[in-house]
């Protein structure tokens, strides 16, 4: 999970890291009072989950609370890079910024450790100075066990060359950071820019942190922190019921039991699809093992209830959830529909094989509802899912 700037400058601030203050609101006039108690003047800087804020003109000094308004009209509401403006952060401004430098950490998979990268260059986007001059950016590895102490501070401040005067406050926002990327069980921790003001302090003037969501169960704090009006409505109704829901853009439905077969099933469905006006899979839904009626029922109607669906590929392999079971599981999740007043009015195309195959096709056949077809091959039935999208479309 991406956090917002003000997030990440919580966390920080949480762990001692020098930041500025600041509030976060979503209406101009609240700009006036914050910036009148953090003594007249301010910063509006827009909360979006996309770097170039400054750039795109989404980071403004305002140098009165009037002018604080002025600005926060102007920014909330815009578009940066395609995501729309809908809090920004009335902060502290900055006492006169004399250098821009930048400092993460962050998990490096491909060489199955963790990375510190720090440059003397910050301010702008990393990318760009990596690209063109990579000898002003260190990337020093940080051993998982070790970790970052006082020493391993010093030796990537010397390795990116950082003027002595601030090596030792640089080292040590760099173990506070550490300690961020530890106890809040981050992917990634990075700051840019770390700005040197005119006293000689550092002070951490934009944050950038990713959550491991894995570590959710250990962080019940982490709720709190979820973008609830970026969410998907529809993975948000499939989180509610447990399901394990990832919306697509294309327009075949898809429930499967067992990710590895739903994740073959996109791309069989996928490669059906280029025959058929190019449908695509409108969604990932693995309803795992125990494919109870209630669990059928709940991915149906999410599936049912995307308007991107055109039809819906049920594909099973019976396991320890017999088919029968999961056939039954069919039939009485579409009486359930119907009796919760949902009609279902999409075509369904499933295909049974594996542990009792042969009944739960038969439990299929004898109910002989309207909207569903059994096919009994995984091709044949994507084929089959894919061309039904494809006349519905
Ligand atoms: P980004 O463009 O999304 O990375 O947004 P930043 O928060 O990093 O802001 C961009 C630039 O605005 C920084 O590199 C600073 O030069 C400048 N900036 C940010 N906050 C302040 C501040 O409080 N005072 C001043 N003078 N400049 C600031
Ligand atoms: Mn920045």
């Amino acid at each position: 999970m991406d956090l917002f700037e003000y997030q990440a400058r919580d966390l920080f601030a949480k762990h001692g890291v020098p930041v500025l203050a600041g509030e976060v609101i979503d209406t101009p006039e609240a700009a006036r009072e914050i910036t009148e108690r953090l003594g007249g003047k301010s910063v509006v800087k827009a909360q979006v989950k996309v770097g170039g804020r400054g750039k795109a003109g989404g980071v403004k000094l305002a140098a009165s609370p009037d002018e604080a308004v002025a600005r926060a009209t102007d920014i909330l509401g815009m578009d940066i890079k395609g995501h729309t403006v809908h809090k920004v952060m009335i902060a502290e401004t900055a006492p006169e910024i004399v250098e821009e430098y930048y400092v993460s950490f962050l998990l490096d998979r491909a060489n199955r450790t963790f990375l510190s990268i720090a440059s003397v260059e910050g301010g702008m986007e990393i990318e760009e100075v990596a690209a063109t001059r990579p000898e002003a950016v260190a990337k020093i590895p940080v051993d998982a066990i070790d970790g970052v102490d006082k020493a391993k501070a010093q030796e990537i401040v010397a390795a990116a060359k950082f003027p002595a005067e601030v090596a030792d406050k640089v080292a040590d926002v760099l173990v506070k950071l550490w300690e961020v990327f530890v106890e809040e069980d981050a992917l990634l921790v990075e700051v840019n820019p770390l700005a040197k003001v005119a006293s000689g302090d550092v002070i951490a003037l934009d944050g950038k942190v990713s959550l491991d969501d894995n570590a959710e169960f250990r962080h019940p704090e982490f709720e709190a922190l979820h973008d609830k009006a970026a969410a998907n409505p529809l993975e948000a109704a499939a989180k509610e019921k447990n399901l394990n829901y990832v919306k697509l853009d294309g327009e075949v439905g898809i429930i499967g039991n067992g990710a590895g077969l739903v994740m073959s099933t996109l791309d069989v469905v996928a490669y059906a699809g280029e025959k058929h006006k190019g449908v695509k899979p409108a969604n990932f839904l693995d309803i795992g093992g125990g494919a109870s009626a209630e669990v059928m029922a709940n991915g149906l109607e999410i599936i049912l209830g995307d308007p991107d669906v055109k039809s819906v590929f049920v594909n099973v392999f019976g396991g320890i959830t017999a088919c029968d079971a999961v056939a039954n599981g069919i039939v009485q999740a579409l009486e359930l529909l119907k009796s919760k007043g949902e009609e279902v009015d999409k075509p369904l195309v499933v295909r049974l094989d594996g542990n009792n195959a042969e009944l739960g096709r038969k439990i299929l056949t004898d109910a002989n509802h309207p909207l569903v077809q059994q096919v009994d091959t995984m091709d044949g039935a994507a084929d089959k899912a894919a061309e039904l999208a494809a006349a519905a479309k």
